[in-house]
């Protein structure tokens, strides 16, 4: 370990200490609040099956002195009292196995309900974070923790707080009865556990250590497999022939990490089997005693009966007992990390206002300023501008000048550091999130291709809520889609994609269409953001785009093609995040500067 903040151990929580407790109590809040009849249920067998098996070795000590009584009197009556006795016992045991089996199945469906309830909080929050927050790299690398753990960790932990509620009750009952007839015998019992205790504490806090601190890897060693599994790198691994190198790099990571988990597991079997031994010890040591002692006519033989049992169900209680209490220290080290998780603040997006002070002002740019985490150099810098309703503005420039930067922010997905952003004359982060969604259609670069039907992938535009047939067939229409979705085999329930087996799969241009059929399907946006729409589409479908009239909506429009800007109100040119230039067409034209040169060189490649 070293004091390097960066160090990779430092992001998560040491040794939960206090917090521990309240974490626990906490993990037991969602429980109580998912499923509160489970719990109540898997309580009360917990205490039956707690405490059977010493009301058990009780009663099969009466039995041994009820039988040397019969023998010694010869009475009917002490021969029948021992015969109840043993039909008492075989009762107990029988109520123990049901119990126990009543118990397994109750823990199942905990098992899964607890699961699915916390993966359903996982998916809330990252549902409710920010884009800023979401492309964070220790938020990613929780959520991945959180997801992978979802399933087993928390419902570990509760288990095991009813596991060591069943085994303290055990001992307890365990350790009255012994008190009752050799106290030393408490203190052999509680002593003899200790050493296995202290062990599994050590290890826990390795193994959480080792499998968190190999996250990344594990990251890796899955997106390895999905190059060379998946259809969509399949073209250049077949033609680059990467397979050979992808799997040797499969391989060492598998060879790293599970050298060290060999290694790790090693020493834990190792220590075990030590600090077992020890405990066999201590057994053997207290059962000499109590033959000794009843030899010597101190116990009765139901007595000795009784202790010998005692003290294996009081050790075996202990050992119980202290290895729930370590075994949960590992799972505490993962909720803490799941709690971090969900504490998250995030903004309420469902707050703020709907309309801004000056109806029609439309979106401006003020002195915007946005740097993203971990860079130098602002995407954006000191950008302002200003998109009247009805206005039509095209943005030029090269890779990474901050076109799409902008788009983002225009769009309210980021927050600019500096400067405002507004809509209607109210700040983009005052406005309430589902009223700046309906102002705004959008298709962004990369778009998404969702590997749903060709209608999901179109009212993806508006929640996936089932579109109104009228508005679905407009925006198919204005997508440019009419002819790609009349000919597809299934139609709009064409299943996208051959990732299933009765799935279809679409061209880029074809993926584009729909990615603007989504962005059109919002009627109600009277600003339409399209980054390079056009891009994979054929020259005529490019054509038929642009001769669109947009019904009065405003548009700001990224493309490399420069003749598509032509009609365009007014085109910004970004250098490095600063507008180099802005005007109309011909004026820029006439200006002679970055733009007419970069049209030149485009106009030449057709001559
Ligand atoms: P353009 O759309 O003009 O190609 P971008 O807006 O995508 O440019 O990028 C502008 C600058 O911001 C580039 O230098 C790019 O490397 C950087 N950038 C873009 N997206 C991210 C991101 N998510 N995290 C960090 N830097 C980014």
């Amino acid at each position: 370990m070293t004091d390097d903040p960066t160090d990779a151990e430092s992001a998560w929580p040491a040794w939960p200490g206090r917090q521990g407790l309240r974490q626990a109590w906490r993990t037991l809040g969602i429980v109580a609040h998912t499923r509160p009849g489970l719990a109540v249920a898997i309580a009360v067998f917990t205490v039956a099956a707690a405490l059977l098996p010493p009301a058990a070795l009780y009663v099969s000590k009466l039995i041994v002195d009820g039988v040397v009584t019969a023998i010694e009197s010869g009475a009917a009556a002490d021969r029948n009292a021992a015969l109840v006795w043993v039909a008492v016992e075989s009762g107990l045991l029988a109520v123990l196995l049901a119990v126990r089996r009543i118990l397994v199945f109750l823990k199942g469906q905990l098992h899964a309900e607890l699961g699915f309830a916390v993966s359903d909080m996982i998916l809330a929050k990252a549902d409710a974070f920010s884009l800023a927050q979401i492309e964070d790299a220790e938020i990613q690398e929780r959520i991945i923790l959180a997801r992978q753990f979802a399933a087993s960790r928390p419902y570990n932990l509760v288990n095991r707080i009813f596991e060591a509620a069943q085994h303290g009750l055990t001992l307890v009952s365990i350790l009255v009865l012994l008190a009752a007839h050799a106290p030393w015998l408490v203190a052999l019992v509680v002593l003899g556990g200790l050493p296995v205790f202290i062990g599994n504490l050590r290890f826990s806090g390795d193994a959480y250590r080792f499998y968190t601190g190999r996250t990344p890897q594990m990251r890796e060693r899955s997106y390895l497999e999905s190059l060379l599994t998946q259809e969509g790198s399949a073209r250049e691994r077949l033609h680059f022939g990467l397979g050979p190198e992808l799997r040797r790099r499969f391989s060492a990571l598998f060879e790293a990490l599970h050298g060290e988990d060999t290694r790790l597991k090693a020493r834990q079997t190792f220590f075990g089997s030590a600090l077992g031994l020890t405990g066999a010890a201590v057994f053997l040591g207290g059962k000499l005693w109590i033959v000794a002692v009843t030899i010597a006519g101190r116990f009765t033989l139901g007595e000795m009966t009784m202790l010998v049992g005692l003290l294996k169900q009081g050790q075996a209680g202990v050992n119980n007992l202290l290895s729930s209490f370590a075994g949960s220290y590992e799972d505490l080290l993962y909720v803490a990390s799941l709690f971090t998780l969900l504490d998250m603040p995030v903004e309420d997006r469902e707050a703020g206002a709907a309309a801004g002070p000056l109806p029609g002002d439309g979106l401006r740019f003020e002195n915007v300023g946005f740097t993203y985490p971990g860079r130098a150099r602002p995407a954006l810098d000191n950008v302002s501008f200003h998109l009247p309703p009805g206005c039509r503005l095209g943005l030029v420039g090269a890779n990474g000048s901050g076109k799409t930067t902008l788009v983002k922010l225009a769009a309210g997905l980021y927050m600019p550091d500096t400067g405002r952003v507004t809509l209607d004359g109210l700040d983009l982060k005052h406005w309430n999130g589902a009223a700046l969604r309906a102002r705004i259609g959008a298709m962004f670069q990369p778009h998404v291709n969702y590997k749903l039907t060709l209608k999901d992938n179109i009212a993806a535009g508006a929640g996936l809520a089932e579109p109104d047939p009228g508005r679905l067939d407009r925006a198919i229409e204005r997508g440019l889609a009419t002819d790609l979705v009349r000919d597809l085999p299934g139609g709009l329930e064409a299943r996208l994609s051959k990732r299933f087996l009765d799935g279809l799969e679409l061209s880029g241009g074809q993926w584009q269409r729909l990615a603007m059929a989504r962005a059109h399907l919002n009627e109600t946006a009277d600003i339409l953001i399209l980054d390079e729409p056009t891009a994979a589409m054929d020259a005529a479908a490019e054509a038929e785009f642009m001769a669109r009239d947009l019904g009065g909506k405003s548009l700001i429009l990224i493309s490399h093609r420069l003749a598509n800007l032509r009609s365009a109100d007014v085109i910004l040119v970004l250098e490095k995040g600063r507008i180099a230039e802005c005007g109309e067409h011909d004026a820029l034209i006439a200006a002679g500067g970055v733009y007419a040169d970069l049209f030149e060189t485009q106009a030449e490649a057709y001559r």
